[in-house]
């Protein structure tokens, strides 16, 4: 058994696939900290086009980035999410018990089960009102993980990251941030993304082979989602 730390699962960055893999994982009774430079959560969404319509996420023919942002966050509360913002992510290490540590830029040490790096195309360096070109590749670009493409290299099956430095399983990425073969940075992708990260997840943490539940037929699904 992996030891949590301080929480399940560390999220480094809050945007939209970082938003829905606090759903993912919390209807399987994990609890998620997200860590995010902006203000507030959502990623690019919020920050480049809160008012702009999208047209090619499922379920909805239209609907805004900031709508979107804060449908993820209302999806996502029962979940209990924990929120830093304002913070930067900017160290990764493998402590004992097979669990993680990462650093924030205040200095603030959290050890954790597993780290996902929802990363996006880097940090924003200056929000709030900040456009494109005040995205910053950020230090995750620095840490030595296998890349492909510019993007952090995963197996598509599990979305696993590999640590160069260390063969400890539990970190994974997942949207922008991520490449393998045929990914293409769309929302839609993370979502996709963060269901199959969240199997591994489940497997890693508990070390056992994880069964899918049914939002509809799971009695425990519903209870954790306040609806029992
Ligand atoms: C103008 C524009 C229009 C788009 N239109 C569409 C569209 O119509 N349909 C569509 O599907 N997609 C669209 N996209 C793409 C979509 O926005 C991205 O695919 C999506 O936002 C990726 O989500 P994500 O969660 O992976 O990362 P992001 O949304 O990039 O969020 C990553 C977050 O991580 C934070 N972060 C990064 N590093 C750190 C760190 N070290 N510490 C703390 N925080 C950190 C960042 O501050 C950011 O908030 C568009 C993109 C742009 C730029």
């Amino acid at each position: 058994m992996v030891n949590r730390g301080n929480a399940d699962v560390l999220i480094v960055g809050a945007g939209p696939a970082a938003l829905f893999a606090i759903f993912q994982l919390g209807i399987y009774g994990f609890r998620c900290h997200l860590v995010d430079r902006l203000d507030r959560a959502g990623g690019q969404c919020a920050v480049l086009y809160p008012d702009k319509p999208i047209y090619d996420v499922p379920g909805f023919p239209e609907i805004s980035g900031g709508e979107l942002t804060e449908r993820l966050m209302r999806q996502a509360a029962p979940c209990d999410p924990r929120f830093t913002f304002g913070r930067s992510v900017v160290a990764l290490a493998a402590t004992d018990g097979g669990a993680w540590r990462v650093g924030l830029d205040d200095g603030t040490p959290i050890d954790t089960g597993c780290v996902i790096l929802a990363t996006g195309l880097g940090l924003f360096d200056r929000p709030p009102g900040a456009s494109a070109e005040e995205l910053v590749p950020g230090p995750v670009a620095q840490w030595p993980l296998e890349r492909n493409r510019g993007g952090i290299r995963v197996d598509p099956s599990t979305f696993q990251a590999a640590h160069v430095q260390t063969a400890q399983q539990g970190l994974f990425a997942i949207g922008d941030a991520c490449d393998y073969p045929g990914k293409v940075k769309l929302i839609l992708s993370g979502f996709h993304e963060a269901a199959l990260a969240t199997q591994e997840i489940r497997r890693h943490l508990t070390g056992k082979r994880p069964t899918v539940a049914y939002s509809t037929t799971s009695k425990r699904v519903r209870e954790r989602l306040g609806r029992g």
